[in-house]
């Protein structure tokens, strides 16, 4: 047992009500001495370098426990023998100076989850003002790192082009981008978004040297070809808003108000005083079942993973999809659609960026940003 990564939910609880999100909203908190005993636990199992990760849920509702959790960490680690990031994702709406001052003590990753000219349609209304005078206070502390997470539905696809543009113009350095399957896509839709993401391209085209430096994570990352494997629990592990733990903070989202489902407890280590009861069978037990989910043992309606030619540059997270499909393991036909679509947008990007390097014109149509 070695993790790089733990999520702790200190709450489930939120202050917005996004359109699309899928999460429960139970209003349950963890106290802090199911926290500190989970920690106790863990910290040993830590790698040398590692990030806690506190999500909601806001988890700024609990910047209290926020505060105890650190503290409790930094007893542990009082010999420095781990180096030890924090990480937050947070709507904004609480960040307040003395927040701030915190986070840029403590040298956070911030995920700010903003949407760009689509927030105020998906998210709070009114809070996009907000934002956007609160991004460039946040890029004053120089220790916070500033990401966003921005998501995009079949009704708001069609301000994807412009919300990257605005994004960067406010100087984030880096971006994430998703997409709701909430409401479903249409044929008209999908156009709409390989329309958007064919300007984006033409834009970092024009703008950036190399793949590699475009801020938009999922494009700038290169892949190598293999059959993809949920990595919950093996280098991570989360802590739900319940008490109870898990392989990757997804599962108690998908599984919330499906406890008494037998996979439910197939993906689950139990309740903190039940794991610490016998670690390692427990753990055993679990990442046995975790270990199926992999694409060679998904399927679509049509067929299964092992059978398309596409497998090996396909990637898919077996939690994510199952919101969509309803049942771990299934991919809907719109989610293995748009990841093809995904995924040819990204082997364009590359051309696109190789044929820069070599001094040839981009083959591609030009769509311009307005
Ligand atoms: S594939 Fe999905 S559920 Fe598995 S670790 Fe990644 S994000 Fe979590
Ligand atoms: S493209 Fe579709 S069928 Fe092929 S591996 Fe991906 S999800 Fe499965």
């Amino acid at each position: 047992m070695e993790f790089s990564k733990f999520t702790i939910i200190l709450t489930d609880r939120c202050n917005f009500h996004c359109s699309y999100c899928s999460q429960k909203k139970a209003n349950r908190w963890l106290d802090i001495s199911t926290v500190t005993k989970a920690l106790d636990f863990i910290y040993p199992h830590l790698t040398k370098e590692c990030y806690i990760n506190f999500y909601g849920g806001e988890p700024l509702l609990a910047f209290d426990r926020i505060k105890e959790t650190i503290a409790h960490l930094e007893r542990l680690n009082r010999r420095r023998t781990r180096k030890i990031h924090y990480s937050l994702s947070t709507n904004g709406s609480l960040l307040s100076e003395e927040i701030l001052r915190f986070l840029d003590e403590h040298a956070f990753f911030l995920l700010l989850s903003f949407d760009g000219w689509a927030q105020d349609i998906s998210r709070k209304k009114g809070s996009f003002d907000r934002l956007v005078l609160l991004i460039p206070e946040i890029l004053k502390r120089r220790r916070i790192s500033l990401e966003t997470n921005s998501v995009f539905t079949a009704e708001t696809i069609g301000h994807l082009s412009t919300s990257i543009r605005l994004i960067l113009r406010l100087g984030v350095p880096k971006i994430h981008i998703g997409f709701s399957s909430q409401p479903r896509w249409t044929p008209t839709s999908l156009i709409r978004m390989k329309k958007e993401i064919a300007a984006a391209r033409t834009y970092f085209l024009a703008a950036y040297e190399r793949e590699t430096d475009i801020p938009w994570v999922d494009m700038a990352n290169k892949y190598k070809k293999s059959i993809y494997r949920c990595n919950a629990g093996r280098d991570q592990v989360a802590l739900a808003a319940d008490g109870r733990l898990w392989g990757c903070f997804l599962f108690p989202h998908y599984f919330d108000g499906r406890n008494g489902n037998r996979e439910s407890e197939k993906y689950c280590f139990g309740g903190v005083d039940t794991f610490l009861g016998d670690p390692e069978a427990i753990y055993a037990r679990t990442m046995s079942a975790i270990a199926g989910l992999g694409m060679d043992n998904f399927s679509t309606p049509e067929r299964r993973c092992i059978m398309c030619e596409e497998i090996e540059s396909c990637w898919v997270c077996p939690i994510a999809s199952a919101f969509s499909s309803r049942a771990v393991g299934k991919i809907s036909l719109q989610t293995c659609r748009m990841t093809r679509m995904m995924r040819k947008e990204k082997d364009l990007f590359s051309r696109g960026f190789e044929n820069k390097k070599r001094g040839r014109r981009p083959r591609i149509k030009a769509a311009g940003l307005s």
